[in-house]
């Protein structure tokens, strides 16, 4: 084929898939990047990632195809002129990739349990005294005020919860959904309102000790959208579906969901859990450096700790001088 009339560009195929992502590869074991992700209103720390796992990949199917247009270009001997190109040759490329490696692993992903806090801590029962930090009814009383509910509504379910969660926690609203979904990539225009309906799951949990219990509420409630009191619930120790109930990841499908850009004019308190996550990665970093700190209460995060057998009973850190009494 005389092929003298074509320009360069016209070897470089239309279009060219520089990625491919296998159907079995996805983000369900990567929820600490969805953590991030959510964290941070960006796909950022995804992209850089699935940049680190497909740089070879995208390298070869480059050079691959930068090898078919030389060979072609030079059969019709035209190679000063590929030589003279190459570099707006592998731009085209670029510009030519109808692959997306995120885009694909999302779509291969299911959803994710997450919860939103309602900023509100309910107390438990302490061990030693058996009392309660506060009244039954006055624990009810909190809930129905972050739920909005009249007196008289769901009473019995309520008080199931309060009853239950007997050690206390933070009050939760549990929903499965795509991470992504979560993002606007926008971090001068977030969400404003997130409103959950249908059959929701709300929660009382601890994460510190690692309790809780769960009702499901006919609700319809609308919420101020506060990113801090949004998490992945496997990313939060502990974890409530997960470590806690050992439940399957469809367990809190019934609540929907959505969010919208709309003006809210109410708020809700922070959750405390953001703290203490911040608290827990600054454990595990010093704990990885191979030290401890002093005060952290998860044994796995010590090293060489001893049992002393006389009063007060319990082990003891080396190191740091952490002590669990028995
Ligand atoms: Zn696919
Ligand atoms: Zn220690």
């Amino acid at each position: 084929m005389n092929t003298a009339n074509q320009s360069w560009q016209s070897f470089v195929p239309p279009s060219v898939s520089l990625y491919h992502v296998d159907h079995r590869k996805d983000l369900d074991e990567h929820e600490d990047l969805q953590e991030q992700c959510i964290r941070k209103n960006s796909l950022d720390v995804i992209h850089e990632a699935v940049f680190d796992w497909y740089m070879e990949q995208e390298r070869e199917n480059l050079t691959d195809t930068i090898d078919e247009i030389e060979r072609k270009m030079s059969e019709d001997g035209r190679y000063e002129e590929f030589k003279e190109h190459a570099e707006e040759i592998s731009d085209l490329i670029y510009e030519r990739n109808d692959t997306d490696p995120t885009e694909d692993l999302i779509r291969h992903s299911t959803v994710t349990n997450l919860f939103y806090s309602l900023g509100v801590e309910i107390d438990g029962y302490s061990a030693c005294s058996n009392t309660r930090g506060e009244s039954e009814a006055m624990a009810c009383y909190k809930v129905r005020r972050a739920l909005k509910l009249k007196k008289g509504q769901y009473d019995d379910e309520i008080l199931e919860l309060v009853q239950n969660a007997s050690y206390g926690g933070e009050l939760r609203i549990y929903f499965n959904a795509m991470f992504d979904k979560l993002l606007t990539h926008n971090q001068d225009a977030d969400f404003r309102t997130i409103r959950f309906h249908g059959d929701v799951v709300v929660a009382i949990a601890d994460s510190r000790n690692g309790s809780g219990y769960d009702i499901t509420l006919p609700i319809d409630i609308t919420f101020p959208f506060k990113r801090d009191n949004l998490f992945v619930d496997s990313q939060v120790h502990y974890s409530y579906a997960d470590e806690i109930c050992g439940m399957s990841n469809d367990w809190c499908d019934s609540t929907l969901w959505e969010t919208s850009m709309k003006r809210s004019k109410s708020h809700i308190p922070t959750s405390t859990m953001t703290e203490h996550q911040l608290q827990e990665t600054a454990y595990e970093k010093t704990f990885r450096e191979g030290k401890c700190t002093f005060g952290d209460m998860n044994y796995k995060r010590h090293r060489n700790t001893f049992y002393i057998n006389d009063f007060p009973c319990g082990s003891k850190c080396p190191h740091c001088g952490t002590f669990w009494i028995d």
